[in-house]
C-alpha cells in the first residue's frame, strides 16, 4: 500500500487470498460496470437483480445450505438476526470475545444477552441451563476475530441440540480461510447445516469485495427474508458487485493453491516468531497476534514497524480486553516469503528495542 507517499507492506487487513486486488475480480467488475451501477431500489421492492439471485445460489451451494440471504454487510446481517429472531422473551448465548455487531445485534433485540468466558464449553452450557423460556440462541464467531483462534463448534453444536438452542455461526474470518474447499470452520468441523441452522459469511473479508450472506435452512432464510429489518429497509448491493462477488465465489472455492500459499506463510511466521521469543498467540489461522499487554508499548511498536515500512494494527481495549493490547498481524496469500521474513527481521529488531 502507499500512504501519504509512502510504500508500505500491509500486514494488518483481512484479505486473506489477495483476491480484493484479483485480475479475474477486476475484469468482472469492469465488465459489469458497463450495464449500470446501483439496484435501484431495496430487494423486495425492485432491487433484486438476477446476479444477487444467483450469487445468493452459488453461496448457498459452495457452503452446501438449503438457502442463502444476502445483506448489506456483516455488521448489518448480525443486526438482522438477532432483531427479527429474539425478543424480550429471548435469550442470546454468546463468547465473550465475538465481534462487536454481534452483541449490538443483542442489544438492539431487547433480548436477554448472557455471555461466556471465551472458549469455555462447561460455562456456555450453564447459560443455557438458565434459559426458563422463548428461544434460545446460542451465537459464536468461527474463528474470533482480534485472537484467531476456532470455536470449539463440534462441542457447541453438541449443546445446541441438547438445549433445543439454535446455533448461529458469524464465518467471517474463516470463509475461504479453512475448511475444504474454503467453506469455513463449520465445515472444518465436520459440521454441516443440520448442526448449525444459520451461518453468516461476510464477503469483505478473503472473498475481497464488500456485503454479507446468511446461508441456512430454507425456512429460517424465509422468515428473515420477511421480517429482517437491515435486510428489508435498505437499499441492495449494487448488482455489479454481486456480478463480480460471483466470479470471487468461484477464485475462493477453487483456490486451493492459494489457501497453500497462505498456509506456508503461517507456518513460516510462526516457526520464525517462535526462535525469535515473540509473544505469539496458539492460532493456526492467518490472524496472528502478538500480545504486548500494554497500549503505549503496543502503539510505539506498531509506529517502530511503520517506519520500516510495516503496517500491523495496534489493536487496543475497548477492542479486546484491558491489559492484553497487542499488535494483530495477519498474512495473505498476497504476500511472499521473503516479505514474512522481512516482517520477523523488522519485529526481532523493534520488539527487543520498546
Ligand atoms: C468483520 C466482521 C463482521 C462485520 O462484517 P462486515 O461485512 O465488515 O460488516 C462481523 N463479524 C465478524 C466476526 C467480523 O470480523
Amino acid at each position: 500500500m502507499r500512504v501519504d507517499g509512502v510504500e508500505l507492506l500491509d500486514f494488518a487487513g483481512n484479505d486473506y487470498l489477495g483476491l480484493s486486488a484479483d485480475a479475474a475480480l477486476r475484469g468482472a467488475w469492469s465488465a459489469a460496470a458497463t450495464a449500470g451501477v446501483g439496484a435501484g431500489a431495496s430487494h423486495l421492492v425492485s432491487g433484486h437483480h438476477a446476479s444477487h439471485a444467483r450469487l445468493e445460489r452459488y453461496l448457498a451451494e459452495w457452503l452446501g445450505a438449503p438457502r442463502a440471504l444476502l445483506l448489506g454487510s456483516g455488521y448489518a446481517a448480525n443486526l438482522a438476526v438477532l432483531q427479527a429472531l429474539l425478543g424480550a422473551d429471548d435469550t442470546c448465548v454468546q463468547d465473550r470475545l465475538n465481534h462487536a455487531s454481534l452483541i449490538d445485534g443483542a442489544r438492539l433485540a431487547g433480548c436477554r444477552l448472557l455471555r461466556y468466558p471465551h472458549a469455555d464449553v462447561a460455562a456456555a452450557e450453564r447459560q443455557l441451563a438458565r434459559v426458563a423460556g422463548g428461544l434460545a440462541l446460542l451465537a459464536t464467531d468461527g474463528v474470533f476475530s482480534m485472537d484467531g483462534d476456532l470455536a470449539p463448534l463440534a462441542e457447541l453444536a453438541t449443546l445446541a441440540r441438547r438445549h433445543a438452542a439454535l446455533l448461529y455461526v458469524d464465518e467471517a474470518h474463516a470463509l475461504g480461510v479453512l475448511g475444504p474447499h474454503g467453506a469455513g470452520s463449520v465445515a472444518a468441523a465436520g459440521l454441516d447445516h443440520r448442526d448449525v441452522s444459520l451461518r453468516l459469511c461476510t464477503l469483505g473479508k478473503a472473498i475481497g469485495g464488500y456485503g454479507a450472506v446468511l446461508v441456512g435452512d430454507g425456512d429460517l432464510i424465509e422468515y428473515l427474508l420477511q421480517t429482517a429489518r437491515p435486510y428489508i429497509y435498505t437499499t441492495a448491493l449494487p448488482p455489479a458487485l454481486a456480478e463480480t462477488l460471483c466470479v470471487a465465489v468461484e477464485r475462493a472455492r477453487d483456490g486451493d493453491s492459494l489457501r497453500a500459499q497462505l498456509y506456508a506463510h503461517i507456518e513460516r511466521f510462526r516457526v520464525g516468531a517462535e526462535r525469535l521469543g515473540l509473544p505469539l498467540l496458539s492460532s493456526c489461522t492467518p490472524i496472528q497476534p502478538l500480545l504486548l499487554g500494554d497500549n503505549a508499548r503496543t502503539v510505539a511498536v506498531a509506529e517502530a514497524l511503520r517506519a520500516r515500512g510495516f503496517w500491523v494494527g495496534a489493536i487496543r481495549p475497548p477492542t479486546v480486553p484491558v491489559g492484553r493490547a497487542r499488535l494483530r498481524i495477519t498474512l495473505s496469500a498476497a504476500h511472499t516469503g521473503d516479505q514474512v521474513e522481512a516482517l520477523l527481521a523488522a519485529l526481532a529488531a523493534v520488539c527487543h528495542a520498546h
